[in-house]
């Protein structure tokens, strides 16, 4: 298994992205803080977890002790970042990956930069790039504590790297992908790692719905279509192949991969 053994703080775990990856993780054999704003969704993460069957059966070394737990936190706020990564190495003894993954939508699906108020802007901001901000700062502190190793992934976008998806969110997730490049840097003397996924085309998740998207119906289909349109490969991204990059990204094998923007696009930057 690709993270036997290791303890992981996934935020957004509640929806989308965020529980593909934390079942990924937990099938891998890791441990897992479902951290999001949602307890609920993070909640039902932590449930559709312990259905996963053991790798080790249920009489193994692992035995009924749990592989994942729900913390709420809100990753716009200090206490609650520090408090969930905290959580992880009180309940499993150590962390070893942050995947900074929460984040919010463009407010309105099609809105240009002049439909933003200050306060849509501000929201873009504390979410999607103060967030990563703060988990990687934290994981940084407590990597060094523990001496060092330890790996960062964050959820870029491809709206961060070419103007797609709508203006002060691809600004957030360019802030993202160049914040993942410093700490790569600084973390590499201390055999820290940092990278990102960058997905394009999801279709859209309830939550998205709730930020003022339109309905999961229309967003999927206009989706749909314009992936069609400019997706070499002809669907629309889903979480389980962003989890499938993340997982790879935050194991072992990319031992020797950091500050890397891997798209997970179906081909969309490279035409
Ligand atoms: P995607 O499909 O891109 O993964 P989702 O909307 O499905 O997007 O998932 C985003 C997740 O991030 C949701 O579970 C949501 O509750 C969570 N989230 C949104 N804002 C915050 C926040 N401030 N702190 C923690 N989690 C958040």
């Amino acid at each position: 298994m690709l993270l036997d053994g290791k303890v992981a703080v996934v935020t957004g775990a509640g929806s989308g992205v965020g529980r593909a990856s934390a079942l990924r993780f937990a099938a891998e054999g890791a441990r897992v803080v479902c951290a999001d704003i949602s307890l609920d969704g993070a909640e039902e993460t932590v449930r559709e977890i312990e259905k996963l069957e053991r790798p080790d059966g249920p009489g193994g070394p692992s035995g009924a002790a749990a592989r994942a737990v729900a913390v709420r936190c809100d990753v716009s706020v200090e206490a609650d970042v520090a408090g969930a990564l905290e959580h992880a190495a009180e309940r499993f003894g150590t962390l070893d990956i942050v995947f900074n993954n929460a984040g919010v939508p463009t407010p309105r699906l099609g809105a240009k930069l002049e439909d933003h108020s200050v306060e849509d802007f501000d929201r873009l901001v504390a979410v999607n790039l103060r967030g990563v901000f703060l988990g990687s700062k934290h994981a940084v502190l407590r990597f060094k504590r523990q001496g060092g190793g330890g790996v960062i992934l964050n959820t870029g976008s491809v709206a961060g790297i070419v103007a797609w998806g709508g203006s002060v969110y691809g600004a957030t997730k360019g802030g993202v992908h160049q914040l993942t490049r410093a700490v790569a840097i600084e973390g590499a003397p201390f055999g820290i790692r940092a990278n990102a996924i960058c997905p394009a085309g999801m279709p859209y998740t309830g939550f998205m719905t709730a930020g003022g998207m339109g309905s999961d119906e229309e967003t999927t289909a206009a989706l749909a279509r314009q992936t069609g349109a400019n997706h070499p490969l002809g669907r629309p991204i889903t979480a389980e192949d962003c989890a499938e990059a993340a997982v790879f990204l935050v194991s072992d094998r990319a031992a020797n991969i950091t500050g890397v923007l891997l798209p997970v696009d179906g081909g969309y930057l490279a035409r």
